[in-house]
């Protein structure tokens, strides 16, 4: 499509790297691999409407569209390095390319992330990222590999995410002194931190990872069937912020935290013996993690209400079983 919009985002999103033999402008990007490093690939698409709400600004795009692929390529323990983007605009909408690129670029250039091409098509607005990055031979996490007796453990808070797109999804309504707190939540909704020192840290520490970007009981499940495994989880361990329990009544902070999705929080197992150790060493990288329950045999995920009863989690309404 037009040459200046990948001019602009070229420009937006430069960053060297000497692995980087030819980027943006010729027909295929030339990308060296460090002797001795395997390479972790993910991809991911955000469509208008069914991914992000309409009307999200542009910088939260470009940030969302990259973190959700650094969180991939976290939860295999990977080192991001190069990324392509694939984008699908309705128009040669220069604003909206340069909000995005600007977005994109916040998060990439921490983490010394290259753009190296991509694709630009006219249709309704579509997102795709593709991000590469290095691990160690042998060493990438993986979701199979968790063993009865293992911690299963969450960084950061659940339920933020969900609790921050129900909330931009309200009618405006009149100061009531709590704007700050759904600010908050919806933050954490349009600019996920991706939590990549915490999936090299975990590298020869978990025995499986996933990030949680459909909601824990679907990730974690996802943890258990590659395994092999049931986990049971206590609803009380759950860590939610303070802006989650404020705005929002128990059941409904509970049912976030657990089916909600967008957190892109890490959750892993560990040997029940190491966890002490390496929640200290996490918190020392900047980002605790929570222990929230345990491996078993079987297969499934169940919850336990703070009062003991297993939670119909496959049920509206949350009821107990009877
Ligand atoms: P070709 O037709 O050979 O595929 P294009 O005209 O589509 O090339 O792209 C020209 C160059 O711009 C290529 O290097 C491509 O990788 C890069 N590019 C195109 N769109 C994007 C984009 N959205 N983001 C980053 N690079 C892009
Ligand atoms: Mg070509």
């Amino acid at each position: 499509m037009e040459f200046d919009l990948i001019e602009l985002i070229r420009r937006h999103t430069a960053q060297a790297r000497d692995d980087v033999r030819v980027g943006i402008g010729d027909d295929a990007a030339v990308l060296a691999v460090p002797p001795g490093k395997e390479l972790a690939v993910a991809i991911d698409t955000l469509v208008e409407g069914v991914h992000f709400p309409l009307g999200t600004a542009p910088a939260n795009l470009g940030w969302k569209a990259l973190a959700v692929n650094l969180s991939d390529l976290a939860a295999m323990g990977a080192s991001p390095a190069w990324a392509l983007l694939a984008l699908t605009l309705p128009g040669a909408d220069a604003a909206f390319v340069e909000g995005f690129a600007e977005g994109f670029a916040q998060l990439a250039r921490p983490h010394r992330l290259a753009l190296v091409g991509g694709d630009t098509t006219r249709g309704p607005l579509t997102i795709s990222v593709a991000a590469h990055g290095f691990v160690p031979p042998g060493q990438a996490l993986t979701r199979a590999g968790a063993r009865v007796g293992d911690a299963v453990l969450v960084t950061g808070t659940l339920g933020d995410a969900a609790a921050g797109l129900h909330a931009v999804q309200q009618l405006p309504r009149e100061d009531d002194g709590r704007a700050g707190l759904r600010g908050f939540l919806i933050e954490r909704l349009n600019r996920p931190t991706p939590r990549l020192a915490t999936g090299i840290a975990l590298r020869g520490q978990a025995t499986a990872c996933v990030d949680v970007s459909d909601g824990l009981l679907a990730d974690l499940g996802h943890i258990c069937t590659a395994s092999g495994v049931a986990a049971e989880i206590e609803a009380a361990w759950l860590p939610r912020s303070s802006a989650l329990l404020e705005l929002y009544d128990e059941t409904t902070a509970l049912h976030f935290a657990l089916s909600g999705g967008d957190d892109y929080e890490l959750c892993f197992t560990v040997p029940a013996s190491r966890v002490a150790e390496l929640q200290a060493g996490l918190a020392r990288l900047g980002c605790g993690a929570t222990k929230i329950g345990r491996i078993v045999e079987g297969e499934g995920v169940r919850v336990r209400a703070a009062d003991g009863a297993w939670l119909a989690t496959d049920r509206p309404g949350w009821e107990h079983f009877a």
